[in-house]
């Protein structure tokens, strides 16, 4: 752990205490090494040990389970003679069949979109720096990556499904797919991968190295 001084002069980089706002000169951090506020002990910046490598694999263990949850069906329902199977995706094309085009589109957003760019961006920033390179637009998909992150809802989206599953399980008889649990190892892999490596640490390190 490092200590720090608060800023007095005009430092080209410096860093701000998420929980008391006090600004400090931003410190060359090593593997491994945090830095603590000063003032009110808080976690500013921490630069993990082996943190490329291990946001790299949980990032492909996460695209590979967000295939599979895509192919496969997410629960197949019996009542009678009757059976059906619904895939992740007609989640959002029942939706709009039924009149409810806005929450569709909201549940493409968050639970396909978002969750599409975050992988395939970690993916691609993380694959370029642990070659030593920083690939064409990493800086500007950087940031897109960490919009985006805000925007995966993959939880909720469980968490509804889970409540709705309860329902259904008095009508019919409900058997879980493949794609279920996909998708619960899917936001498994992709939080562990996103608390890997922070982001201002990916952003130190895309600014260390040469394009
Ligand atoms: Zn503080």
């Amino acid at each position: 752990m490092l200590r720090l001084r608060v800023r007095t002069s005009g430092a080209s980089k410096h860093i701000a205490c998420p929980d008391c706002d006090a600004v400090y000169d931003a410190p060359t951090l090593k593997e491994g090494e945090q830095v603590l506020c000063a003032q009110c002990h808080a976690s500013l910046f921490h630069y993990h040990r082996n943190s490329l490598h291990r946001a790299a694999a949980l990032t492909i263990a996460a695209a590979f389970l967000f295939l599979v949850a895509n192919c496969f069906p997410f629960m197949t329902l019996r009542a009678g003679y009757r059976e059906s199977q619904m895939l992740l995706s007609q989640s959002v094309s029942g939706l709009e069949e039924q009149d409810s085009p806005f929450l569709g589109a909201a549940v493409g957003i968050f639970t396909l979109a978002a969750p599409t760019l975050v992988i395939s961006g970690l993916a691609y920033l993380l694959l370029g720096l642990i070659a030593g390179r920083r690939l064409p637009g990493a800086i500007p998909l950087c940031r897109w990556v960490y919009r985006a992150r805000r925007w995966n809802m993959t939880e909720v989206f469980l968490l509804g499904a889970l409540v709705s599953l309860l329902k259904l399980g008095k009508l019919a008889t409900l058997t879980l797919g493949i794609s279920f649990w996909a998708f619960v190892g899917l936001i498994i892999c992709l939080t562990a991968a996103l608390s890997s490596i922070d982001y201002r640490e990916l952003w130190t390190r895309l600014e260390e190295i040469e394009a």
